[in-house]
């Protein structure tokens, strides 16, 4: 934890935080493109699609350069195009340092929050803050360990110590701190440690110079930037990335640090936010700190009412804005909370900002391709023939109900003692569940059995 003129971050939150991508989406690793941007028909989970994930990779591009801050991009098409895997893959290909927050545009009607807390939360959990701190550390294999002791007690105060490093030797006068760390972490002749010479802390790095894995050990924003050989100290950067957000709530005195760990925020003070705003604005000026504008990606985003597209409209225009990545399946409908229609039921206003990505419907070998990848990533043996019908369903109903039947037929195969699953597995689950057109069709047939079968005009186009 560090503390910056009374403001407190903490690094450590940060993977906490972060939303753990497991599930419909997990086998997305990035947008499989390549050095020139153009997409590749099957790579890193990701299958055709190619002229939304080229489009993706621009984007993507533009926010490594940070050159384009506060812009929104609009990621449209029918359901199951894989506009949600598109921003995953988008995430994954920013990486752990760039801040990317997601929401179903549903979560802002939340009892706890009004929806543009709900809102300014999600921006600033999108903005990061990379914080720097430089020690001077050196680095090299103890040779010999003297500590004083004192006549009475074991309470050692001074001492040399004795490092070889790539070509010398070096004697350090050690200092009570030093000593501490040194009996905390059991420090050896013949041990390799870094010590801290700002703080005199040391760290066992272990017996020999197994870089990279030590160096992982001590946290991933520890930077160690390699000297010219032979010399002997090394600056070490620490860069701790944390959001906006984080910041709000450690320093939020009614929520606090713990607060993070339930995700359980609620309304933060706007004196709060004004107060970390004047601090890091600060350290910017100071050169302590830089603005990392990440994604935030609103999916659903015609769930949003045109309170918050307005709050949307002005969000954007802040000098510190994430890019804004929402996603939507609507054709021309209402904007909620008016009378008015509108494409994907966005204001025109809004609309106007967006650079606009659409996502087509897949041909039948793509389906299959993204059925492969998800039975690997689910781990399920299927015969090609079984692959094959999947596909047919896949191509007639929808993509996900296919990617659905994969686990269910699993299960089916595992009961009958199978080791792979079969055409025969596939029709039991393809008969066991209904897709939405079967199901459709059931209630055409059945619908004056069921209560509330008949619909007011506008709940029919809302479906
Ligand atoms: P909706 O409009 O209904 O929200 P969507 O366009 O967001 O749909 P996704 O959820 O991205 O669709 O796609 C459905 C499933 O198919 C997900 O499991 C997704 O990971 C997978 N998928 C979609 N497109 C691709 C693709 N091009 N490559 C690999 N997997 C994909």
């Amino acid at each position: 934890m560090a503390a910056a003129g009374g403001v407190r971050v903490n690094a450590e939150i940060k993977d906490l935080t972060r939303i753990e991508r497991i599930g419909a989406h997990s086998h997305i690793r990035g947008l499989g493109l390549d050095d020139a941007l153009e997409a590749r028909k099957v790579s890193q989970g990701m299958v055709g699609q190619t002229a939304a994930r080229k489009a993706a990779g621009v984007i993507l591009q533009m926010i490594k350069d940070g050159a384009i801050a506060g812009r929104a991009v609009l990621l449209a098409g029918q359901p199951g195009t894989g506009k949600t895997a598109i921003a995953m893959g988008m995430a994954k290909a920013l990486g752990e340092e760039t801040p990317f927050a997601m929401m179903a545009a549903s979560e802002i009607f939340s009892l706890e929050m009004s929806k543009t807390e709900a809102l300014t939360q999600a921006f600033r959990k999108a903005i990061g803050v990379r914080i720097k701190e430089e020690t001077e550390i050196i680095e090299g294999e103890v040779v010999e360990i003297e500590i004083d002791r004192p006549e009475s007690g074991n309470v050692a105060k001074t001492g040399k110590l004795t490092m070889k490093t790539t070509e010398m030797e070096t004697l350090y006068d050690l200092g009570q701190k030093m000593i501490e760390s040194l009996q905390k972490e059991r420090v050896q002749a013949g041990d390799v440690v870094a010590i801290d010479k700002a703080s005199g802390k040391v760290t066992k790095l272990g017996r020999s110079f197994a870089r990279s894995r030590d160096y992982d050990a001590m946290g991933p924003s520890t930077r160690f930037v390699q000297c010219p050989e032979g010399e002997l100290q090394k600056r070490k950067e620490v860069v701790h990335v944390v959001t906006l957000h984080e910041i709000d709530v450690i320093n939020s005195r009614t929520q606090g640090f713990l607060a993070l760990f339930a995700g359980d925020t609620g309304e933060i003070r706007s004196e709060v936010r004004e107060q970390i705003d004047t601090k890091v604005a600060e350290w910017r000026e100071e050169g302590k700190a830089e603005i990392v504008p990440g994604v935030l990606f609103i999916d659903e985003v015609h769930m949003l009412d045109i309170e918050c597209f307005s709050f949307l409209n002005r969000a954007l225009e802040n000098d510190m804005a994430p890019v804004l990545v929402v996603a939507t399946n609507r054709g021309i409908t209402k904007i909620r909370g008016t009378e008015y229609r509108s494409p994907h039921g966005i204001p025109i206003d809004l609309l106007d900002r967006l650079l606009i990505i659409t996502t087509q419907p897949y041909e039948e070998d793509e389906i299959r391709l993204i059925l492969d990848i998800r039975c690997e990533e689910e781990d399920v043996e299927m015969t090609d023939e079984a692959k094959e019908l999947l596909t047919k369903i896949g191509h007639e109903t929808s993509l996900r109900y296919a990617i659905q039947l994969i686990t269910s037929a699993s299960i089916v195969c595992q009961k009958r003692k199978g080791n792979e699953v079969d055409i025969e597995d596939i029709s039991r689950v393809y008969q066991m569940f209904c897709d939405v057109k079967r199901s459709t069709q059931y209630l055409l047939e059945y619908q004056e059995q069921y209560m509330f079968s008949e619909l007011p005009e506008d709940d029919r186009e809302e479906m």
